[in-house]
């Protein structure tokens, strides 16, 4: 079964197409920069290896731009769209309604609209998405992942904010998580490697944004992002938790208005703030050449998720094992070593040796007579995508 895996983002649609039950990747890539005249069309395959700069001015453009290469009689991987069987759309907000994989219909577009408000950024992209390879791809059945779904489980006591309950009942306010398509694919990942179905896990997905998650029997219980994707870690450039008073500081007293308060929070904040710099390859560099800056905030960073993993150690009354992912948890051993230093007490024990070894497979960096296990699971969201469009279908 042929299954076309879409990712909308705002200026950019990414796209593999996967092989099912195979799993095999038979082409992927992504149009950037939509909207421009120097939009970026990527295409790679066994056969090819292609970067075009072209103007893709729209989201339907760049999506038939993705169909005419597919096509492609030389380097196209289908003769025909009908090959599609499924397009698997990649959703970030599902609200309360969606706790899996759904078989899009009008009512479910309706809701994905409803739940814009909840994620302008990212709801109304998916959903243009949907619509346009609704057209393109009239035969295959269209099906949405919600990188909120694997959150549904958390229980009350970790999704609702102490606010008079109203603001929950009725507006929805509640911890709804993301990230989830991805702590869901490393977890069950490290269920299967560590054979034990009622394991205690902490999965910490470290990328541009960052988030960890306290998983019980495979189900996330907790989970550091909130509302939004704005809480809990420090990430590339946004400040993760903070005390919600400055924001009336900045306002009242500094005379910033909201746009500029959530541009200061979620752009020019986290390590970007802290360093100048967004990549955690070049605040390695620079902490090696002594930066005290970039020092600072590595060990800030690497501070927070340690209170994150003796927060969820409390919650779940026990760990199995941590698992890191993502950009930086598969490359920064950076990073691993600072999260893991002074946790003996938790029996968390780092093997250096093993943390340095480079690798694109699950591996295990503890030391052999610790008993919680420290993971490193390369993280697939496209896969995790496939594999369920695969099950909702078989
Ligand atoms: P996204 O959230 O956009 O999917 P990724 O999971 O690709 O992000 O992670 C991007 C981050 O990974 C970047 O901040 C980059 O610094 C970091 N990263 C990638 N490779 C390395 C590496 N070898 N060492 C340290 N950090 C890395």
């Amino acid at each position: 079964m042929h299954i076309l895996i879409i990712n909308a983002g705002s200026s950019s649609i990414k796209f593999q197409l996967i092989l099912m039950p195979s799993e095999k990747v038979i082409c992927s890539g992504m149009v950037e920069r939509i909207g421009s005249n120097n939009s970026v069309l990527t295409y790679k395959s066994d056969k090819t290896n292609i970067k075009e700069t072209k103007s893709i001015l729209t989201h339907k453009n760049g999506l038939q731009n993705i169909v005419d290469i597919l096509l492609d009689k030389t380097v196209g991987a289908i003769k025909n769209t009908n090959q599609i069987a499924a397009v698997g759309h990649r959703v970030v907000h599902g609200g309360k309604y969606f706790v899996g994989t759904t078989l899009i219909t009008n009512e479910v577009k309706e809701k994905i609209n409803e739940l814009a408000p909840l994620a302008p950024l990212h709801n109304p992209h998916n959903l243009e998405g949907i619509l346009i390879a609704e057209e393109l791809f009239s035969e295959a059945k269209q099906i949405a992942i919600f990188d909120t779904a694997f959150h549904r489980t958390i229980p009350e006591i970790a999704s609702k904010y102490a606010i008079p309950s109203t603001f929950y009942d009725k507006h929805g306010l509640q911890l709804y998580g993301f990230h989830g398509t991805s702590h869901k694919y490393v977890s069950e990942k490290a269920i299967s490697y560590l054979n034990k179905d009622d394991s205690k896990i902490i999965s910490i997905h470290l990328g541009n944004g960052c988030s960890a998650t306290a998983i019980v029997e495979g189900k996330s219980i907790d989970h550091s992002l909130g509302f939004a994707p704005a809480n809990g870690l420090i990430m590339g450039s946004r400040s993760g938790d903070i005390d919600h008073s400055i924001i009336f500081y900045l306002v009242n007293k500094l005379g910033y208005n909201l746009d500029d308060v959530n541009k200061l929070l979620t752009k020019e904040s986290g390590m970007l703030g802290l360093t100048g710099y967004n990549d955690l390859r070049d605040i390695q560099l620079e902490a090696e050449k002594g930066n005290i800056e970039c020092i600072l905030a590595l060990e800030m960073n690497a501070y927070r998720i340690k209170k994150y993993i003796g927060a969820y150690t409390a919650a779940m009354n026990g760990l199995d094992a941590i698992i890191f992912t993502a950009g930086i948890g598969e490359n920064s051993q950076v990073l691993r070593k600072l999260v893991c230093s002074d946790m003996d007490y938790l029996d968390i024990r780092l093997d250096d040796k093993k943390n340095k070894i480079i690798s694109n497979s699950l591996r295990e960096i503890n030391v052999n007579d610790s008993k919680i296990k420290i993971l490193v699971i390369p993280t697939n969201e496209e896969l995790e995508i496939a594999i369920q469009v695969f099950e909702k279908l078989s």
